[in-house]
């Protein structure tokens, strides 16, 4: 990579494990079970600079794109301490702003900091017995528990106070957000992560499948459409996801890319009087109960990587688990400081250069297509017997 950052890679050594951090990341960030759209970020410590990812850039794309902004450690450890912005005087492009999170990685001591919305940490983390749960799970690994707290600074404080007493932490299970996994080197930080992912995860719930009766209906109207994978309809097929998405937010890029509050009609609703047909007001999906979900087609990449990283969440999740939900402070919070400007420059790139990564389909010919082949196998009741055939 020739650009200006580069330049402040001071020996071929450094620019070997910048070249790691890179390849590591697109390779974190390519695994939707551990990073769902721009979320997750990776840093390394070189020579007194700490390199982050940018804001808004997507680890899946370290290998095509710049996206590590450098910045002076030390000055922001300051920052963290006197509980100022964190500015960045050594980005040369001025695109590229420091991630929300990089408080977080300038109080750890370690060189390579990884941290991902892993699908099933986050189920751990979202429980309020988690702590005695992975007591178990985690035993023998230098681990803590971090309790929710706002991503920037407030984080960054919560972090510096447990690893305080315990500076020989390498993990770290973020409260209703997430995982961080520390190391020495980028080798190192991969193979922690291996075994903290392999001892922390969870098998899926099966879920009945969808009925596309209900669902075609909602076909009917302008900029709905069938989503291209079943995953997505257990949000509205399975009883305990619906459970528990009734009960509120539970981590905050939930309330960023999806909403407050999440869209679950009974199918009567749609039936009688569905109405969202492109209003402003028109959420990203709607859940059906029973039936499944259908995704409005203005829905960006990103809303959609967020959306298959909940239903990931809830399908580890028990109907019977105690959770943790987000405060109301806690989710104005997120949505007020800061989260809006976040969100803004997703779908800015987005505009940029079409989803490449999402695997979704944009086209409005084959999206009626989709809707069309729908609308005829539930005239023709052949869907109608797979439901709930799990
Ligand atoms: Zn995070």
């Amino acid at each position: 990579m020739k650009n200006g950052s580069q330049s402040r890679l001071s020996t071929a050594r450094h620019e070997k494990e910048f070249a790691s951090l890179r390849d590591l990341s697109a390779r974190v960030g390519g695994n939707p079970l551990l990073v769902q759209a721009s979320n997750g970020n990776t840093s390394i410590k070189l020579d007194g600079i700490l390199w982050i990812k940018a804001s808004g850039k997507w680890l899946a794309h370290a290998m095509q794109e710049e996206m590590f902004v450098p910045l002076d450690l030390v000055e922001v450890q300051q920052s963290v301490q006197d509980e100022m912005e964190i500015a960045s005087p050594y980005t040369p492009n001025h695109e590229l702003r420091p991630s929300i999170e990089t408080a977080m990685h300038a109080v750890l001591r370690h060189r390579v900091v990884l941290h991902v919305h892993s699908v099933n940490a986050i189920a751990w983390a979202i429980r309020l017995d988690g702590p005695d749960l992975l007591t178990e799970r985690l035993d023998g690994l230098p681990w803590q528990w971090v309790p929710y707290a706002a991503s920037g600074i407030p984080l960054a404080r919560e972090i510096q106070k447990a690893v305080a007493s315990r500076p020989e932490t390498d993990v770290l299970i973020l409260g209703n957000h997430g995982l961080v996994v520390c190391g020495p080197d980028c080798h190192a930080a991969e193979k922690l992560l291996g075994e903290v992912e392999r001892r922390l995860a969870i098998t899926p719930r099966r879920f009945p499948k969808p009925d596309t009766t209900v669902l075609a209906i909602i076909a009917r109207f302008a900029r709905w459409q069938f989503p291209d994978v079943d995953l997505l309809h257990a949000l509205g097929t399975d009883a305990a996801s619906r459970k528990i998405l009734r009960g509120g937010v539970l981590y905050p890029c939930q309330a960023i890319f999806l909403g407050p509050t999440m869209p679950l009609l009974p199918p009567a609703a749609v039936i009688s009087k569905f109405t969202w047909s492109g209003q402003d007001t028109t959420p990203v999906f709607v859940a059906v109960e029973r039936s499944g979900v259908m995704l409005n087609e203005k829905m960006t990449s990103a809303e959609r990587a967020t959306l298959m990283g909940l239903v990931h969440v809830t399908l580890r999740t028990e109907e019977s688990a105690r959770l943790r939900y987000l405060k109301e402070a806690e989710v104005m919070g997120v949505l007020n400081q800061g989260a809006r400007g976040y969100k803004e420059i997703l779908v800015a790139e987005e505009a940029k250069s079409p989803s490449e990564i999402g695997q979704f389909d944009w086209q409005p010919k084959t999206i009626s297509k989709r809707n069309e082949n729908h609308r005829e196998s539930a005239s023709s009741g052949r869907h109608r017997q797979h439901q709930r055939g799990v």
